[in-house]
C-alpha cells in the first residue's frame, strides 16, 4: 500500500525518559492525554513519500547541487490563517526563489516555516509588564499572546487547533502549488500589487521580463517542460512540543519506518538541542529530514555527536545544520565546525540563519534586526564556506509577505522610529516583502561569487 500510514504504537516513546526543555506546564495532564489520543486518530498532514522526496532534494543541497530557501514567520498565529496571508507568504517565497534560481542559476529547494510553526521556545519563563508577572507566551499552540492571566494558561485544546490550522494552511498551499499559481508563466503576476511602489519590486520586474524572454525562447525551440508549470513546496517547523509531534508520528506501511507527519521537515532549536535531551531522542526516531540550529556556543564535538545520533548512516539530506552565530562571530566560529564535520566525512547541508544571532532592542523598545547585519552574516557564511571549499547550502529566514516594519534598513531605509507603524509579529521581527526580495537579489550575487 503506497504512502499508507499505520497508527504509531504507543511504546515508541523513549524520549519520555529524558529531560525535555521548553515544555508547557499543562495544568491538566488528563486533558492533554485526551487531546493526544484524538490527534493519534487524525489523518497525517504529510505523507512519508513526500518527506523522502524532500530528503532527496536536500541531498542535492548537501552535495552542492542545489540551494535551500527556508522561510516564513517566526511564529504563525491562528488569526493569520487567511487566504490573503497564506497567498502573500507563498508569493514572497516564490519571488525569492525565482530571483535565486535565475540570478544564481541553481535549483532552489523551497521550504516554508509554515503549516505548523506555532510553538515558541522562550528565554524567560515569565514576562513582567507594569509590575505584573505572567507566564510567557509560548506560541498559539500553547497559550494566548494577550497579556492576561487567563490567556497565558496553557490549554491543550490549542494543539487540536494547531492541527486544524496547519491542515487548512497546507490545503491552500497545495492548491496554489498544483493549481497553476506557481507556474513560472505567473512570474509577473506574483509582483502585481508591489511593483509600482518599491525599488525591489522594480528590480524584480526586470528579472521577470528576462525570465519571460527565456521562456518564449524555449517555447519557440519546442521545449516546454512540465517543471516550469508547477513547483515543489515543502513545510517545516520547530518540533518543540513533543506530545504533539509524538501524537502525529506514524509508521509508514511501505517501509515500516516512523515519520513525524506534522510537516515535511522538522528542526530542533538552539534551546532544545541538548545531547541527552528528549528532542534529540525524538528526532532520532523519525525519518523526516531534520535540521538542527547551531548557535555560537556549539562545539565541534557537539556537532559530531549530533551527526552520530541523527544521521548514523550518513544519508545526505537527512541532516541540515542551520548555523545562527551572529554577523560579528560567524567568521570566527563557523570554520572549526565545518572543518571537523568535513574531516569526519559527514555530508550535512549547511544553511545560514542570519536572523537569530542578530536580534537587539531598538531605542523605541521594539525587538528588531538590522538588514545590514542579516546580510553581513550571510556574507560571512559564504566567505567561510568558499575558503574551506564546502557548499554554502542555503538560507533560513524569518520573512512575511506583508509590508510590516519590524526590521530596520533595507531598500526603504526603515529606522527605529518607523518600527511602531506596522509591527505585527507575535514573536521575532521578520523581513518585510521588500527586504526579503532585496536579500534574495544580494544572496544570488553572492552565490554567483
Ligand atoms: C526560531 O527559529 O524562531 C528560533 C527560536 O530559533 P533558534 O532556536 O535558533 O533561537
Ligand atoms: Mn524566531
Amino acid at each position: 500500500m503506497p504512502y499508507g500510514t499505520l497508527p504509531s504504537p504507543l511504546d515508541e516513546q523513549t524520549w519520555r525518559s529524558m529531560p525535555a526543555a521548553q515544555q508547557p506546564d499543562w495544568p491538566d495532564p488528563a486533558a492533554l492525554e485526551r487531546v493526544c489520543d484524538e490527534l493519534r486518530s487524525y489523518p497525517p498532514l504529510v505523507f512519508a513519500g513526500e518527506c523522502d522526496n524532500l530528503t532527496a532534494r536536500l541531498a542535492a543541497v548537501a552535495r552542492g547541487e542545489a540551494f535551500l530557501l527556508q522561510g516564513g514567520d517566526c511564529a504563525e498565529t491562528f488569526d493569520g490563517v487567511s487566504a490573503d496571508q497564506i497567498r502573500s507568504k507563498l508569493k514572497t517565497m516564490l519571488q525569492m526563489a525565482a530571483v535565486l534560481t535565475f540570478g544564481a542559476s541553481v535549483p532552489v529547494v523551497k521550504v516554508g516555516r509554515i503549516a505548523g510553526q506555532y510553538s515558541k521556545p522562550r528565554s524567560q519563563p515569565t514576562e513582567t509588564r507594569d509590575g505584573v508577572t505572567l507566564p510567557t507566551y509560548r506560541g498559539d499552540s500553547v497559550n494566548g499572546l494577550e497579556f492576561t492571566a487567563g490567556a497565558r494558561v496553557p490549554d491543550p485544546q490549542r494543539l487540536l487547533r494547531m492541527y486544524n490550522h496547519s491542515a487548512a494552511t497546507l490545503n491552500l498551499v497545495r492548491a496554489f502549488i498544483t493549481g497553476g499559481y506557481a507556474d513560472l508563466r505567473e512570474v509577473h503576476s506574483w509582483n502585481q500589487d508591489f511593483v509600482r511602489t518599491s525599488p525591489a519590486g522594480q528590480r524584480y520586474e526586470r528579472l521577470a521580463e528576462e525570465i519571460d524572454c527565456a521562456l518564449s525562447f524555449m517555447r519557440a525551440c519546442g521545449v516546454d517542460p512540465t517543471e516550469l508549470h508547477r513547483t515543489e513546496f515543502y513545510t517545516s517547523h520547530e518540533a518543540l512540543i513533543l506530545d504533539y509531534e509524538c501524537a502525529m508520528s506514524r509508521l509508514d506501511s511501505r517501509t515500516t519506518r516512523r515519520y513525524d507527519t506534522s510537516g515535511h521537515m522538522i528542526w530542533i532549536g538552539e534551546r532544545t538541542r541538548q545531547l541527552d535531551g528528549a528532542h534529540l531522542e525524538f528526532a532520532s526516531k523519525v525519518s523526516n529530514p531534520v535540521g538542527v540550529k547551531l548557535g555560537p556556543t556549539t562545539t565541534a564535538d557537539e556537532a559530531l555527536t549530533l551527526i552520530d545520533r541523527l544521521d548514523p548512516k550518513r544519508t545526505p539530506g537527512r541532516l541540515t545544520f542551520i548555523t545562527r552565530m551572529g554577523a560579528e562571530r560567524i567568521r570566527d566560529l563557523l570554520p572549526a565546525l565545518v572543518e571537523k564535520v568535513t574531516a569526519e566525512g559527514a555530508r550535512v547541508a549547511w544553511v545560514c540563519d542570519p536572523m537569530h544571532g542578530n536580534t537587539f532592542t531598538a531605542s523605541t523598545g521594539h525587538k528588531t534586526r538590522s538588514f545590514d547585519a542579516v546580510l553581513d552574516e550571510v556574507a560571512g557564511f559564504f566567505d567561510v564556506h568558499r575558503a574551506l571549499g564546502s557548499h554554502p547550502g542555503g538560507i533560513h529566514v524569518e520573512i512575511t509577505g506583508d509590508d510590516v516594519t519590524e526590521c530596520v534598513g533595507g531598500g526603504f531605509g526603515l529606522v527605529a522610529e518607523d518600527l511602531h507603524q506596522r509591527y505585527e509579529s507575535a514573536c521575532d521581527p521578520r523581513l518585510n516583502r521588500s527586504q526579503s526580495l532585496d536579500l534574495a537579489f544580494l544572496v544570488a550575487e553572492m552565490y554567483r561569487g
